[in-house]
């Protein structure tokens, strides 16, 4: 099979086949495969039904895929976002299937969304969304079957709507969902395990690319949950943050932004709107700063052929899912950026996700220390195996990643006796 031109217009889930694809080259996969490996095994549209606070009925459309479940039941978020589409949450459930399969937990791949616009919603209509989409999907999810998770716009508080939502029908069940409310079954640190992880990752990138961290400037692009944790914890690694973003803008400070003042800012004001510790830029700037680590944590294809020649970043650790595009990937290989993908960057969400269920499946809960210390041995582990195969097959570490999760999928169909 020839590899098609990546362009910018691929959609995301064009986007992750285009990886599949590139690293599908370098494996011995059996005729066939490969299409069943990137096709979703179960796609479904549900039409969320709420009443607005007005009194009005209104409709959102809601989606929930699952991609492939040969190595457990299938695992991720659900994001409420207004470009919320079936590609996209396609795409998404694809990269859960891999990002399992290369830190090794017992998941296949899902995803789901709602596409509305959280910031136009009361936080009762929100809570209609969350249960009402659960009550769509319910006979699709469960302990056992698909644990979904937040994402994008959604967080502990709408897991507890959708998990209450779900013992109505099923009695106490909280291993049937993830990221919760600790005092619902959530586990320690599973709220700052995605960024966390994202540190653990670029420590290991970091020493495999010469970069000390110690004053390594570091731009974050996003500072949600995962951004906002990512540039906490590579402050309190020693790096300085210089720039960071957010919905209200982008902020630099090339003496190193306060980060523990802009964490408290947004968590006051919801958004930076306003922070005085730093200098306004674009969003485009930010990208295009001349930095040691540049870490996307917002949404998809921010990074494309039109920005990507620009990038003077010396390491790229993908906080986000999906942020590069493959025509921009291409180019940040010809530059020699290393690229550390969403699948093995942000992975720590889903690991802690894991660790959570396991709690749950239990009854029994882990201290915060332990889940650190499980969640670094499992990201060291997954960082080094990808980097060691990049290595040995000249590739970049993307496709090392996806060579080493579809192999592992792969594999583990064959057993099943596909
Ligand atoms: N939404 C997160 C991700 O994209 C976490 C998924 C989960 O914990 O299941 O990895």
């Amino acid at each position: 099979m020839t590899l098609i031109n990546p362009t910018d217009s691929m959609n995301p889930y064009e986007s992750v086949n285009y990886y599949f694809d590139k690293a599908a080259e370098h494996l011995d996969l059996e005729n066939g495969y490969p299409r069943m490996l990137k096709n979703t095994y179960r796609e479904i549209r549900v039409s969320v039904t709420v009443r607005r606070d007005n009194g009005d009925l209104d409709d959102f459309l809601g989606f929930r895929v699952h991609h492939n479940g040969a190595r457990g039941p299938y695992k991720g978020g659900i994001r409420f976002h207004p470009e919320v589409n079936m590609d996209e949450v396609r795409a998404l459930a694809s990269l859960m299937t891999w990002k399992c399969a290369i830190v090794k937990i017992p998941f296949g791949g899902a995803k789901g969304g709602v596409c509305c616009d959280p910031s136009t919603l009361s936080e009762r209509e929100l809570e209609q969304i969350s249960r009402n989409y659960i009550r769509k999907v319910d006979l699709v999810i469960g302990p056992l079957r698909d644990i979904p998770a937040p994402d994008v716009n959604t967080n502990a508080k709408v897991m507890a709507w959708m998990s209450d939502e779900y013992g109505k029908r099923h009695g106490y069940m909280p291993a049937c969902i993830t990221g919760k409310p600790i005092a619902i079954g959530g586990s320690q640190g599973r709220e700052a395990a995605t960024g966390r992880g994202v540190s653990y990752v670029a420590i290991q990138a970091a020493k495999r690319s010469g970069i000390k961290l110690q004053g390594a400037r570091v731009v974050v692009q996003g500072f949600g949950n995962v951004g906002s944790y990512a540039a906490k914890f590579l402050h309190e690694l020693g790096c300085k943050v210089i720039a960071i973003s957010d919905i209200s803008g982008g902020y630099h400070n090339a003496g190193g932004i306060d980060i523990p003042k802009a964490w408290t800012y947004v968590r006051e004001n919801k958004n930076m709107k306003g922070f005085d510790g730093a200098d306004a830029v674009s969003n485009d700037q930010l990208l295009e700063m001349e930095c040691d680590i540049l870490v996307p944590a917002a949404l998809g294809h921010v990074i494309t052929s039109k920005n990507a020649d620009r990038i003077k970043a010396k390491l790229i650790v993908e906080g986000a899912n999906g942020p590069v595009t493959p025509a921009a990937d291409l180019i940040l290989e010809k530059k020699g950026i290393p690229v550390i993908p969403d699948i093995l960057a942000n992975a720590g969400g889903v690991t802690v996700s894991y660790f959570e269920w396991a709690q749950n499946m239990q009854h029994f809960n882990w201290e915060e220390e332990k889940v650190n210390e499980e969640l670094k041995k499992i990201l060291d582990k997954a960082f080094h195996q990808v980097a060691d195969n990049a290595t040995a097959h000249k590739v970049s570490m993307r496709t090392s990643a996806f060579m080493l999760a579809i192999d592992e999928v792969a594999r583990v169909s064959k057993l099943r006796g596909v």
